[in-house]
């Protein structure tokens, strides 16, 4: 066995934990995805906006996913794209 070669596997596990740490992006009739299932991820946390961007961190709460098997946290970015309107 090589271990310096990723199986395929390993490397999806690798690629989806990273979107889901760089952040996905939110919507506000869909909310946040998933990475790896595309279900929807469960708000446990929400900042406050910052500037044009406020960022939330959620939990996939679908038990065949490994994110969720996992815990890792699956951060979104929210952008107001509406801008100069006071
Ligand atoms: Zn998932």
């Amino acid at each position: 066995m090589r271990r310096e070669k990723l199986t395929r596997a390993t490397a999806m596990i690798v690629l989806k934990k990273q979107e889901a740490e760089n952040g996905v992006d939110f919507s506000q009739r869909h909310g946040a995805r998933c990475p790896a299932c595309k279900s929807k991820a469960r708000i446990y946390s929400t900042k406050p906006w910052e500037g044009s961007t406020r960022t939330r961190y959620h939990h996939c709460e679908n038990g065949a996913c490994f994110l969720c098997a996992m815990r890792v946290t699956i951060k979104s970015i929210e952008v107001d794209t509406i801008e100069g309107e006071k």
